[in-house]
């Protein structure tokens, strides 16, 4: 039969690479707990309404990328495209935001855009996103921005450079809409078919068009930071003040207007180019208008999101160590039916007690059990026949120091947990002073 593929643009992610992204993941939510974010999960799929009012009917997502079916009861369905809309309407939905403010929400969640798949660019890809509900302070900001570049830290990633800009509120944009207009205006005919379409309803949006012509227009185009009002340039003034005082280095990059509608004020972008022509690995900014837009009271917000796959190309083009992925604690190795039936047994226990026991499940030879137990990089093996049967000892080999201990089928688990605990406990002490003497050589 004819071998089924999985379809363009989507990753199955194998156990030789898993393990990395599980320890990637666990430490980015752990970075955000550090930083006062809870999780949140919402649905995969959601209202198709919720992303045309939330990211924005005028929006490369909107217009061209979302995955939109009917569903067998006739209604509208989207998987999300991105995390931020879906964490507003749950936030809204359940009423988080008659709690104490700022509601901080985190998430890791699986994404759908219809794009041209290419390296950082996938139909299906991953985000850690974090909102942040509830303050309209600058210090809100620097600090989101704060949390973001030490990610980047914590991964020792090096060469990512923060781009920072300011889009203004509704107020400062009607003016910088006028500009913009009458700059494009005087070049529509080279503009893209989507483009002359924004150019009534929302200019801005021709700023972010990935049509080469578009771009090269856009490039002449007048910048919002000329047009903010006081109340906008003041907070940007204090972002990048806050910025300076945490030490985070930025550059201001007017051009930088992101990809969804709902920002205000403050845009930003990590990017490095050591992962191709995707290099923007991280973006965020302030979305104070979108809690209203989807329902809920004016409430101002801000949030960021990562794409993993963009972090793993970075982390991999860095040789970051990852932590080696788990193997065994222990294989017992059987000879015979007896043999196999006691493995059972004391594998069961130890797996119970919370350590990883393997036995022969294949019924291969000794021979191929123990080269298997290599293999796997089991840290310790257990052979047994019948004659350990009939005396009740069993030998437990640790398999990097090639020591024997010896211990009785009853205090099994005892005598392993206790010889495991000791080899683990000298095991740290020993890298832990094999790293003095290689300072010191
Ligand atoms: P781009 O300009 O690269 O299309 P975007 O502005 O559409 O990005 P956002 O909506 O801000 O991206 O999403 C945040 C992050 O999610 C991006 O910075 C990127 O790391 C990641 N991302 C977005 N689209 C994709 C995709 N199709 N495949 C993989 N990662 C993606
Ligand atoms: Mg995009």
């Amino acid at each position: 039969m004819a071998q089924i593929k999985a379809p363009r643009g989507t990753q199955d992610l194998l156990p030789a690479d898993s393990y990395k992204w599980k320890y990637v993941e666990s430490t980015l939510m752990a970075i955000g707990e550090s930083f006062g974010f809870k999780e949140l999960r919402t649905p995969v799929f959601e209202s198709t309404d919720l992303f045309e009012r939330g990211v924005g009917d005028t929006t490369d997502v909107v217009q061209k990328e979302m995955y939109t079916f009917e569903d067998k009861g006739g209604r509208s369905i989207t998987l999300r495209p991105e995390g931020t809309a879906g964490a507003v309407r749950a936030a809204v939905e359940h009423g988080l935001l008659n709690d104490a403010l700022p509601l901080k929400l985190s998430y890791l969640t699986s994404c759908y855009r219809y794009e041209k798949p290419q390296a950082g660019r996938l139909r299906e890809f991953h985000q850690f996103g974090v909102e942040c509900l509830g303050t309209a302070s600058p210090m809100a900001d620097a600090q989101l921005i704060l949390f973001a570049s030490r990610i980047f830290d914590a991964f020792g990633v090096e060469g990512i450079s923060l781009e920072i800009n300011s889009i203004g509120c509704p107020k400062c944009r009607a003016e910088y809409h006028k500009a913009l207009k009458a700059y494009f205006e005087a070049h529509i005919d080279s503009l893209c078919d989507t483009c002359k379409g924004r150019l009534e309803k929302n200019p801005m949006r021709i700023l972010d068009c990935k049509n080469p012509e578009c771009k090269k227009i856009a490039h002449g185009a007048p910048v919002i930071l000329d047009y903010l009002c006081e109340d906008c340039k003041d907070h940007f003034e204090k972002v990048k003040d806050y910025l300076d005082i945490a030490d985070i280095p930025y550059k201001i990059n007017p051009r930088i207007v992101r990809g969804l509608d709902y920002y205000t004020k403050t845009v930003f972008e990590f990017v490095s180019d050591a992962i191709g022509a995707q290099g923007t690995v991280l973006g965020g900014g302030r979305y104070d208008g979108l809690v209203e837009e989807l329902g809920g009271k004016s409430v101002p917000a801000l949030g960021f999101a990562m794409g993993l796959e963009r972090l793993m190309l970075l982390l991999e083009a860095g040789k970051f160590a990852f932590p080696a992925a788990a193997t065994p604690d222990i294989y017992f190795c059987s000879i015979g039916e007896n043999a196999l039936k006691v493995a059972l047994t004391l594998a069961d226990e130890l797996t119970a007690d919370g350590f990883h026991a393997e036995i022969d499940i294949l019924g291969r030879s000794l021979k191929a059990q123990m080269k298997y137990a290599n293999k796997i990089g089991a840290k310790y093996t257990a052979v047994i026949g019948d004659d350990d049967i009939e005396n009740g000892v069993l030998n437990i080999k640790n398999m990097e120091t090639g020591e024997t201990i010896q211990s009785d089928f009853l205090g099994f688990a005892d005598t392993f947990e206790n010889e495991y605990l000791a080899y683990i406990e000298k095991k740290e002490f020993s890298n832990y002073t094999d790293f003095g003497v290689e300072e010191d050589g």
